[in-house]
């Protein structure tokens, strides 16, 4: 019997490509080989990773998770940095990722090996041809050259991708090919995390619902993405300074950008329930003295409004001298989502949140797995609690969810 390794790059490219080999292979033993070390960041190899593992558990198709060694892939495209798509780095890239699927292929008795990569339309199919094949060759292998987009392959690969709701990257993957994309930003999103916490829309977000997803999925419940879209808000940088003293603040979410550099002296000080309000002489900025200002969660749509500024309770007199800078980015399609584990129709729910410990999510779903089956209950699972509490009303008031 014909034993074929499968290299894997992406649940995306993965979806129709295993279904293609299973169609023309019926007997071969296919197995997933799951190798990208030119990912970046390592968040996104691990979604894309997680995407992969959840097309081939769907198939019965077990899958090996490569090792991530992306120092050993910077040094092989070194001097190749700025090549554009399809030159030679990517040839380079597609050289590594072949080469060692094919030795971990005759490592463990496989006779045939062929790539998902041929499934991508910004793949060079002929160029794949070559090097696998020769890399085959030279391991006593044979290649498979499998024309997986003709005959409407690309149809079937977004129709099922979106039947799956796969993750769909917009990136090759290498951070030299990204910053080609993402010339003349000020920054490049995907590479940054803009705090240790679960952001709404944020990749980190995306990662841990899809976690819980593939857990729920292996238990055999059924689980739907839920998204919504959103207006974002992001700090990019902030100072406050009494006198001259830099202080430890937060930034109400929502707060507008100030222009250049603010100095303004405090106007009034008012005792608020459960906050001290400073206003100031010559602009509209605030400054909201706390108990704990690590806990400013949204907890209701807020629009764009002046800056809030966050700090400790500490003496303050009017007329002092403050200093404020802060610059924060909208965006006006951001998108955010709620996992649904279990049957919508069931009269019950369970209200959990992607920040909560995964373990604690994960002994929760087990705990509940014979009502969740026999749909007694429903298991919601907010993306960012910052935003997932205003994701959760949208939720219940379209969904129509019992409480
Ligand atoms: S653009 Fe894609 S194929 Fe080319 S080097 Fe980067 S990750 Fe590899």
């Amino acid at each position: 019997m014909d034993k074929i390794l499968v290299h894997i790059c992406c649940g995306v490219d993965a979806v129709w490509a295993l279904r293609k080999l299973k169609e023309e292979y019926p007997n071969a033993q296919l197995e997933g080989y799951f190798y990208d070390p030119n990912i970046h960041p390592e968040e996104e190899y691990e979604l894309r990773w997680i995407e992969t593992k959840r097309v081939c558990n769907d198939l019965n198709i077990p899958c090996k998770k490569g090792e991530y060694d992306i120092e050993n892939w910077f040094n092989a495209v070194k001097g190749y940095e700025n090549e554009p798509e399809r030159g030679d780095r990517c040839t380079i890239c597609h050289d590594i990722r072949l080469e060692k699927s094919a030795k971990y292929a005759k490592e463990k008795g496989f006779n045939k090996f062929t790539t998902v990569l041929m499934m991508s339309p910004k793949k060079d199919f002929d160029v794949l041809k070559n090097v696998g094949e020769n890399i085959a060759k030279k391991h006593g292998l044979e290649f498979l050259a499998v024309e997986f987009r003709k005959n409407g392959g690309m149809e079937k690969m977004n129709k099922l991708s979106k039947e799956k709701q796969l993750y769909h990257q917009n990136y090759c993957g290498c951070i030299y090919g990204l910053f080609q994309q993402r010339k003349g930003l000020e920054y490049i999103p995907e590479l940054v995390s803009f705090s240790k916490e679960i952001l709404p829309g944020s990749r980190e977000e995306k990662l841990a619902i899809k976690k819980i997803r593939t857990f729920a999925e292996e238990l055999g419940l059924s689980c739907y993405e839920e998204e919504f879209n959103f207006i974002d808000w992001k700090l990019i940088s902030s100072v406050l300074k009494i006198g001259k003293e830099p202080v430890y603040h937060e930034v109400l979410p929502y707060s507008a950008s100030i222009k250049g550099i603010l100095r303004d002296r405090v106007k009034n000080i008012e005792e608020k329930e459960d906050k001290i309000i400073l206003t100031f002489e010559k602009s509209t900025t605030q400054v909201w003295m706390v108990e704990n200002s690590s806990n400013t969660k949204l907890e209701y749509p807020r629009f764009i409004t002046n800056p809030v500024f966050i700090i400790k309770k500490i003496p303050v007199e009017i007329g002092q001298k403050f200093e404020f800078q802060l610059k924060t980015e909208i965006d006006h399609n951001a998108k955010s989502q709620i996992l649904i584990i279990g049957n919508i129709q069931s009269e019950n729910y369970l209200d959990l949140s992607v920040d909560e410990n995964y373990h604690e999510i994960i002994s929760r779903i087990k705990e509940n797995l014979k009502s969740l089956k026999n749909s007694e209950i429903l298991i919601l699972i907010k993306g960012s609690p910052k935003f997932g509490d205003i994701g959760m009303m949208y939720f219940k008031n379209i969904m129509g969810v019992k409480s």
